[in-house]
């Protein structure tokens, strides 16, 4: 027997289809068109790609893209600058600056500067508080459409045992937390972690997010779990063609798939979701900043 497969990329275009008509239920009501502004340093190849992406998709669904370019040795206090600007700036409700910056900008000194309420990659410590506290705020859009998929494929999760593989801010602690929210017993593991396959085998819902390939093997699974892959690496792939690449998650998918009820591919399983949440995340924003209950949208 193999699992089901979680269809993120399905998921994340019904998302996206309810967050349009719920951006067009804005506009007639109040006449608001949400507008998102990202921000690129330099010319990282990917991080171009996904600009690109989340300017296309953000148009798609109704709202205004903004894109604000600066040069890979600009100085840090530009950068900084540049935010404060959009920080003041009515038209635009969330900002987004394209993580990695160059190594002479301090990352977390950016995420500082972004208004929490314009927060919507949801990284600044006040949303990552509210989230710890149980309270409504900006939820990073990763962990929040892993958590979607498996809300979308578990329904109830209460009193489950979910295992988060990883322990960072932008992935592993928030997912923690919102598994917590829905009642699961949550384990956090990490690098130092003792008997890993051990506590993996014991997950009903197992989440990888690590960046090791392949690290959680078929038999570290327990019969029957959900098993969502955050993980993106890219490896060599010489049997595809010379200099050709492909994309593998921290789950050995072909092994995990023949014991997990569900698991999620890699590419189509929690990438596709991080945009969409993006999206949600922008109209949160506008609806926060505009005192407006975001239920009357009818999303
Ligand atoms: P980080 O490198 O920030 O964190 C990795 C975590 O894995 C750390 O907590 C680390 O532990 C833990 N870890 C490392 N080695 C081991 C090990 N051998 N056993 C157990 N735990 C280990 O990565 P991110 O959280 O940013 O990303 C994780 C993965 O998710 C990456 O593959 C990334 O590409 C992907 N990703 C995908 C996104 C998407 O789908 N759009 C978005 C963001 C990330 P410690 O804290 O002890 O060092």
């Amino acid at each position: 027997m193999s699992g089901t497969i979680i269809d993120g990329k399905k998921n994340a275009i019904d998302l996206r289809r309810r967050i349009k008509s719920a951006t067009n239920n804005l506009k007639s009501k109040y006449g608001i068109t949400p507008g998102l502004a990202v921000v690129l340093v330099g010319n990282d190849p990917a991080s171009e790609i996904y600009v690109r992406n989340k300017g296309i998709q953000t148009k798609e669904a109704g709202m205004e893209s903004l894109e604000f370019r600066l040069a890979e040795d600009a100085s840090e206090d530009n950068l900084l600058k540049k935010v404060e600007e959009l920080n003041n700036d009515n038209s635009v409700n969330g900002i987004l600056v394209q993580f990695p910056v160059p190594k002479h900008m301090s990352q977390q000194k950016i995420i500082e500067t972004i208004l929490p309420l314009k927060d919507v990659d949801g990284l600044h410590p006040v949303n990552a508080g509210y989230l710890a506290s149980g309270l409504k705020g900006m939820v990073p859009c990763t962990p929040q459409g892993a958590a979607l998929l498996i809300k979308e494929t578990l329904g109830e999760l209460s009193g489950l045992h979910a295992v988060v593989v990883g322990r960072s801010n932008l992935v592993g602690k928030p997912i923690a937390q919102l598994l917590l929210k829905e009642n699961c017993t949550v384990t956090i593991c990490h690098s130092r972690t003792k008997d890993l396959k051990e506590t993996c085998l014991s997950a009903d819902i197992l989440v990888a997010a690590v960046g090791i390939p392949e690290l959680i093997k078929e038999d570290w699974v327990k019969p029957g779990a959900t098993v969502i892959d955050v993980g993106i690496n890219r490896l060599d792939a010489p049997e595809k063609g010379p200099g050709k690449t492909k994309l593998v998650g921290d789950v050995d998918y072909n092994g995990a798939i023949k014991i997990a009820s569900s698991i999620t591919p890699v590419p189509g399983g929690v990438g596709p979701m991080t945009i969409a949440c993006l999206l949600l995340n922008t109209l949160i924003a506008t609806c926060a900043q505009n005192n407006i209950e975001f239920s009357e949208l009818g999303f």
